[in-house]
């Protein structure tokens, strides 16, 4: 069912058919937890999620999202196996340079991946000179580099666990809004839609940007803010190859090759507040400038690259830069999934599977999720890593 026939019970009602509503969707199905709907204001992919970099990388500094990007890449590599679809997925290599008297927390961090299982090594300017000779490297000491990682794509990446989870058994309903939960005696009962009220022991809120207002009658505000994305796709210039993708401190840009004859570059910095449902659909032409001329500084040749087109986007963004995952407090059976702050397409496989065991199981066993509880701001408990970068 997509669409018209509204259902009025399930046992999960998931909210939003991202990349992170359609992995709980997909794990939940997998292990015939019961009826799962999903429902979607737009349809599937139409959030962040379809406008995504889709950068995969292992580097982070906190070693729990080194965990769960660890679980996605293995989903990633044996997409056809595990979810049956054909995916997305391009083994391109990733590169992490970061800001020069930065190269003792890049050492600490990779030192740490590496302990968890990642495939990372340490590499100097000449070998990082050796693996991409376009790239200008005069002043990086040390770089990060992953063999293993690259990008894939969102939309795809949320169609095909729906797909996987409608074969399982699932129910996806397009064009429904959700407008309010549903709540009795602090306990969820369902949600209110356009169309009429469905109800549902569980709840599970993925809504990326548009989570906060949703949240008003629950009497837990999550503090996500919304904030605007560019990103520039350009036309390889004649002698550019696909090269890896790259985050990069100094020029405060990230890269990387677009199939075998694009090139697509993203700024690390966006404007807040925006609203989720009506902010610029293309990029503006000064932005876009000042974003390839950061990035020609690592990458000259971009200089006489075209530009075709541009991509922009909302990033749902919390204090800390971390999402707000597990039970919301006060009302029993509704749990939040949100603000991944521009990072949550690397990590979206592992979230079904933890938001899965969370829900059927009441406790994770993948990854320990208790660091990102939604309560942790009010606690006073903000995720600071070991070794954070100045910009992380
Ligand atoms: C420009 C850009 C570049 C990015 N680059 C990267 C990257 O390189 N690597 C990376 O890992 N991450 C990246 N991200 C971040 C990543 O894409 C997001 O973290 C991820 O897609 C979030 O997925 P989601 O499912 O939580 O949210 P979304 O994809 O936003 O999905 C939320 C869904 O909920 C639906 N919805 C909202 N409200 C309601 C309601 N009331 N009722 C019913 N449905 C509702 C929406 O229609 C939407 O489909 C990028 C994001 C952007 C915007």
């Amino acid at each position: 069912m997509s669409g018209n026939g509204l259902l009025k019970t399930a046992d999960f009602i998931i909210l939003g058919a991202g990349v992170m509503g359609a992995s709980i969707a997909f794990h939940l199905a997998r292990r015939n937890a019961g009826r799962i709907l999903v429902i979607d204001r737009e349809h599937a992919g139409s959030g962040g999620s379809g406008r995504s970099s889709a950068l995969v990388r292992m580097h982070y500094s906190f070693p729990p999202e080194v965990e769960l990007a660890l679980i996605s890449l293995k989903i990633f590599h044996n997409w056809r196996d595990i979810v049956g679809e054909t995916g997305e997925f391009r083994r391109t290599g990733f590169v992490r340079i970061v800001h020069p008297g930065e190269s003792e927390l890049l050492k600490q961090n990779v030192a740490m991946q590496r302990g968890l299982g990642a495939k990372v090594e340490l590499i100097d300017r000449l070998q990082l000179k050796e693996l991409e000779p376009d790239w200008q490297v005069d002043e990086v000491e040390l770089a990060a580099y992953e063999p293993d990682s690259g990008y894939g794509d969102g939309n795809v990446v949320a169609n095909d666990f729906l797909t996987a989870a409608r074969e399982s058994g699932a129910t996806y309903l397009s064009k429904t809004r959700a407008t309010n939960f549903l709540i009795e005696s602090g306990r969820i009962g369902g949600v209110q839609t356009e169309q009429g009220e469905i109800h549902a022991p569980v709840v599970i809120a993925a809504a990326g940007p548009w989570t906060r207002p949703l949240f008003q009658s629950t009497g837990f505000d999550p503090p996500i803010e919304t904030e605007f994305h560019q990103v520039a796709i350009l036309k390889n210039a004649p002698t550019m190859k696909p090269g890896a993708a790259c985050i990069d401190s100094v020029t405060a840009t990230y890269f990387r090759s677009d199939g075998s004859d694009k090139f697509l570059i993203g700024d690390f910095y966006g404007k807040r507040p925006i609203d989720p449902d009506n902010f610029p659909q293309r990029p503006s032409e000064t932005d876009l400038e000042d974003i390839i001329e950061r990035s020609a500084r690592r990458v000259p040749k971009l200089e006489s690259a075209e530009v075709m087109r541009g991509v922009t986007g909302v990033y749902d963004v919390t204090p800390d830069s971390r999402p707000l995952l597990g039970r919301v407090p006060g009302v029993e059976g509704l749990y939040l999934c949100a603000g991944f702050s521009g990072m949550g397409f690397k990590i979206s496989p592992a979230i079904g599977l933890v938001m899965s065991e969370l829900i059927l199981e009441g406790r994770t066993k993948a990854v320990d999720l208790t660091p990102f509880r939604p309560t942790r701001f009010t606690e006073g408990s903000p995720i600071k890593a070991d070794f954070e970068y100045k910009d992380d």
